[in-house]
């Protein structure tokens, strides 16, 4: 018999190699056909999915999150957000979920390290010191997050005090949710490829940091008039380029400034060049944005 943290029978493992698919993970898993089971729930579990801890504390939000057999909880099996990496989760399987809030999340997010907080488990068995965690995160609304852009070759340190890490920005009609995922998402905006993005909850939109924080407007050299960051091509020809390092824009969807007066477009890689005109250390606004960002240059002295 096996004790698993999260379920209130033990658990007798099955010595036969069969197929099944797991009631924690929802996976099919021939190689690792030796299950544990529940008898009285009728329940199939991998011998590593087991040891998934019963609770967990993740930075994105103030309660604890309990490990919970959805099937047994969620009376429509319906299609849900995990909240930390804002893609599908299936409720028919195990989840990590606060019954407070309706927050949801994958197994496997709640335990990812980045979205993880340490925090000593023992002090908060019992569920009424909750309040006393939330007075805790409290005092620490502002969430850290370091921004590496290979691009650009520096590092962000993006400090938002974004207590939902929700936001909207006027190139995209739906709002966006932080994402971190163990695997890179690539930015529908440009080329990059990060493990850290914004993500839509409505459609399949992913937006990098650095599309994020593109100033709207900009200006270049000597020449007269601001550039705009455009969202969609800016006529029908079917040829795009870039008017300063005269190489063609890739894709479509790829964001770029626009000078309208003189018709000029630029990557914009081009335009904002290697240091983006982000004001160091200071407060950015962005009119897409409920919470002002400050960006600090990693070199600089930290406040
Ligand atoms: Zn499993
Ligand atoms: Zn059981
Ligand atoms: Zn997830
Ligand atoms: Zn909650
Ligand atoms: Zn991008
Ligand atoms: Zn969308
Ligand atoms: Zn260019
Ligand atoms: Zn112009």
């Amino acid at each position: 018999m096996v004790e698993a943290e999260f379920h209130h029978h033990p658990l007798t493992p099955f010595w036969k190699w069969i197929t099944f698919t797991c009631d924690i993970c929802g996976k099919e898993d021939k190689d690792k056909g030796m299950p544990y089971m529940c008898q009285p729930c009728g329940l199939w579990i991998h011998r590593s999915c087991a040891s998934f801890p019963r609770s967990v504390k993740v930075m994105r939000h103030k309660h604890l999150l309990h490990l919970t057999l959805s099937s047994l909880e969620f009376l429509q099996p319906d299609p849900r957000i995990c909240q930390l990496c804002v893609q599908k989760l299936d409720t028919r399987y195990g989840l990590y979920y606060c019954s407070k809030c309706d927050f949801v999340a994958h197994l496997d997010c709640a335990i990812f390290k980045e979205n993880r907080e340490d925090i000593d488990m023992q002090k908060f068995e019992d569920e009424d010191e909750v309040p006393e965690l939330d007075e805790l995160v409290d005092l620490e609304l502002t969430n850290g997050f370091t921004y590496n852009c290979t691009i650009c070759e520096f590092d962000l340190d993006v400090v938002c005090s974004l207590k939902s890490d929700i936001f909207t920005h006027e190139g995209h009609e739906h709002r966006l949710i932080l994402s971190n995922t163990t695997h890179t998402q690539k930015c529908n905006c440009c080329d990059n490829e990060r493990c850290q993005v914004f993500r839509c909850t409505t459609c399949e939109f992913v937006l990098d940091f650095q599309c994020a924080t593109l100033p709207h407007t900009t200006r270049y050299g000597q020449h007269e008039h601001p550039f705009t960051l455009s969202y969609r091509v800016e006529d029908d020809s079917g040829e795009y380029y870039c008017d300063i390092c005269e190489e063609e824009r890739q894709d479509l969807k790829y964001w770029f400034y626009y000078c309208e007066d003189c018709s000029y477009p630029t990557h914009p890689n081009c335009i904002i060049g290697k240091y983006p005109n982000y004001k160091f250390g200071g407060a950015h606004t962005f009119d897409c944005h409920s919470h002002p960002l400050t960006f600090v240059e990693e070199n600089k002295d930290h406040p």
